[in-house]
């Protein structure tokens, strides 16, 4: 898969078991329908999350495109302090983070910072 920002090829990482493909030139990661359920360990914090962003979908058209599908994404916003603007896929393929935002995304639900999850974005996130 190529990055849908930089159209580099991306990496693909494995968090947690769950593998997500990362882009080393920009640092954005994209997330297929259910990873990040997998990632977040706290289903009630997931159906949070999902809720908050079914009230996002404002469809506003992103400028970019699903890298499965290949439509164009919308933004949806996540949170209520900080809001996190992520690219979503209309069809469902999943969720594209630019550099830094799962990490918000992580933060704002208020995960356990020593979690492995954690632990692993650091290292991903690491000299970037
Ligand atoms: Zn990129
Ligand atoms: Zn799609």
């Amino acid at each position: 898969m190529n990055c849908i920002v930089c159209n580099e090829p991306m990496v693909v990482l494995e968090l947690d078991e769950v593998e997500i493909d990362h882009c080393l030139a920009c640092g954005g990661t994209w997330l297929d329908s259910g990873e990040l359920e997998a990632i977040l360990e706290n289903p009630r914090e997931v159906r949070e999350m999902l809720g908050e962003m079914a009230k996002g979908a404002a469809h506003k058209r992103s400028d970019r495109n699903c890298p499965i599908c290949l439509k164009k994404m919308e933004y949806v916003t996540v949170g209520k302090s900080v809001e996190v603007r992520l690219d979503k896929c209309p069809q469902g393929h999943g969720l594209w983070f630019d550099k830094g935002e799962l990490e918000q995304i992580l933060h704002l639900f208020d995960t356990d910072r020593h979690s492995k999850v954690h632990g692993l974005l650091r290292e991903m996130f690491k000299n970037k």
